[in-house]
């Protein structure tokens, strides 16, 4: 058992009848990238993901696989997987929602919900669309009558004995929550809009369906299996159990747009009935199309993300989902644009710096120490870092990036007016040469640190390069906190020139 402090952060469980594309990568990319600077922090991190199961849909699409609906499930579960462990991502715990140890708890929020009132039997007649497995107002439905997010299909009206969520009852309760942490959603104008929904009226909602066998029964009544929000919401709890239960609450649930509702209102209520405590933060991402589209199969723009990132460098695609838009704002993604920024940022600005300092550094001697005296320097240093603490503390991963890009323009501008280059011919100038570059190397030294969440291999690299490999294992390790002040190294060697740290692409091709 770990002293540090914890934290836990997850992504949603994605539906299992299909595999994840780079919409889905983007929530579990902001995901990593905050898990890391959470442990570079010095936090013991809890990040889970997983697969959402129990549903109709894969009861469908197994049959059409001609398997069974556990065998397509185990099937299914696997391609997640392999999506994740191909990008690297590094969670702590994959959650199934069809493994009994989710079923056992499950069924005990089940029985507490209903012991405490806050479900009881009533008819529920409603549309209803079978790709949500949701009913349905008709303010959600389009012109004509269907749902926006699965136009193709029928919308169904069913009428059936349901138990409910008594959701009403905590109309009040959940207004003083919001009222009481005005952070609890990120970013606030989706807060605000999650806001005006509840003021506007909560409906008791639906929590079971009869006569289906693949899902989880209801404890009270076993003729009922209960579907969607109880089997998926507690899926961050159920991994919190074994050993773990330190970690629950979440500190920060990572959602998309079509279940910010329900992690915003339904489970506080839900987490409330059982007795449970609240999750401290929710941050909601909203929907990427491609080039202007939206993903989807049969427009064939559906990005496999291992795909891309071995056709590009992978920091291009990091650098565009982090970089370009803002959370919770929709996003495009282009290959043009991302390119376009991955030269700019990357290879230009950064790669530029990096490479004016290794070739300067070899020209006087190949290593240069001291103390780091310029009073400007160290002004717009310390507000890199102020800046990117603040960021990642509100989750806004662009403004961080932000942050560190604009000090790797000040750094080039710095350079730009030295000129160190026009004094390294002349030896008895080597001392002002390598003031500058002692200047140069803290900088680079500061920003590979600060970058190492967002692009762990390359800066591993970047710091290899000027000498300081050593700290990526404390920075690994947490031992030199990021958010503690990033430390001068003080001492840079440089052994050889090598090749580009970010190779430029081509864009003409
Ligand atoms: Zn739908």
């Amino acid at each position: 058992m770990s002293d540090r402090p914890s934290f836990y952060v997850s992504t949603p469980i994605y539906y299992s009848n299909g595999v994840p594309h780079i919409g889905h990568a983007y929530a579990t990319i902001i995901a990593e990238t905050i898990a890391r600077y959470k442990r570079f922090c010095g936090y013991d991190v809890k990040f889970s993901t997983g697969v959402d199961e129990n549903s109709q849909k894969v009861v469908e699409k197994a049959e059409e696989a001609k398997m069974s609906p556990e065998s397509y499930a185990d099937m299914m579960a696997a391609k997640h997987k392999a999506v994740w462990d191909g990008l690297g991502i590094t969670y702590t715990d994959f959650v199934r929602t069809r493994d009994p140890r989710h079923f056992a708890v499950v069924q005990e929020m089940l029985q507490r919900s209903y012991d405490s009132g806050d479900i009881y039997l009533g008819t529920y007649e409603g549309k209803y669309c079978v790709g949500c497995e949701e009913f349905k107002c008709d303010a959600d439905l389009n012109e004509a009558g269907r749902c926006p997010l699965h136009p193709d299909r029928e919308i169904s009206v069913l009428s059936e004995q349901n138990y409910f969520f008594r959701l009403s009852k905590y109309q009040d309760r959940l207004l003083a929550l919001y009222e009481a942490r005005p952070d609890f959603v990120v970013p606030s104008h989706r807060f605000r809009e999650v806001i005006e929904f509840v003021r506007g009226g909560l409906d008791d909602f639906s929590i079971s369906r009869a006569g289906s066998t693949f899902g989880i029964p209801l404890p009270f009544d076993p003729e009922h299996v209960t579907y969607v929000w109880y089997d998926a919401l507690f899926n961050y709890y159920t991994a919190c159990t074994d050993g773990q239960e330190r970690f629950f609450p979440a500190d920060l649930h990572i959602v998309g747009k079509e279940i910010l509702r329900f992690h915003a209102i339904y489970w506080p209520a839900m987490l409330w009935s059982v007795g449970l405590d609240l999750p401290a933060n929710i941050l909601a991402t909203w929907f990427i199309t491609i080039e202007g589209q939206k993903i989807s199969k049969s427009l064939g723009n559906v990005i496999d993300p291992v795909e891309f990132s071995r056709e590009y460098p992978r920091e291009l695609m990091d650098l565009y989902l982090l970089h370009s838009f803002p959370v919770g704002s929709d996003g495009d993604f282009s290959i043009g644009q991302a390119t376009h920024s991955y030269n700019a940022h990357l290879a230009n600005n950064i790669g530029n710096l990096l490479n004016r300092f290794l070739v300067l550094t070899l020209k006087i001697g190949g290593g240069v120490s001291g103390t780091a005296s310029d009073a400007v320097f160290l002004a717009d240093r310390a507000n890199m870092e102020r800046e990117y603490v603040a960021a990642l503390g509100r989750c806004d991963l662009r403004a961080a990036l932000e942050a560190v890009f604009q000090f790797a323009d000040t750094l080039n501008k710095y350079l730009d007016t030295k000129r160190p280059w026009e004094l390294v011919s002349d030896e008895s100038r080597h001392p002002e040469v390598a003031d500058v570059l002692l200047h140069l190397g803290e900088g680079l030294y500061a920003m590979a640190c600060m970058l190492m969440p967002f692009f762990p291999a390359k800066m591993e690299e970047l710091l290899a390069r000027i000498g300081r490999g050593d700290d990526v294992h404390r920075i690994i390790a947490g031992s030199l906190p990021l958010d503690a002040g990033i430390p001068f190294a003080s001492r840079f060697e440089v052994a050889e020139k090598g090749v580009p740290l970010f190779a430029r692409i081509d864009v003409s091709k």
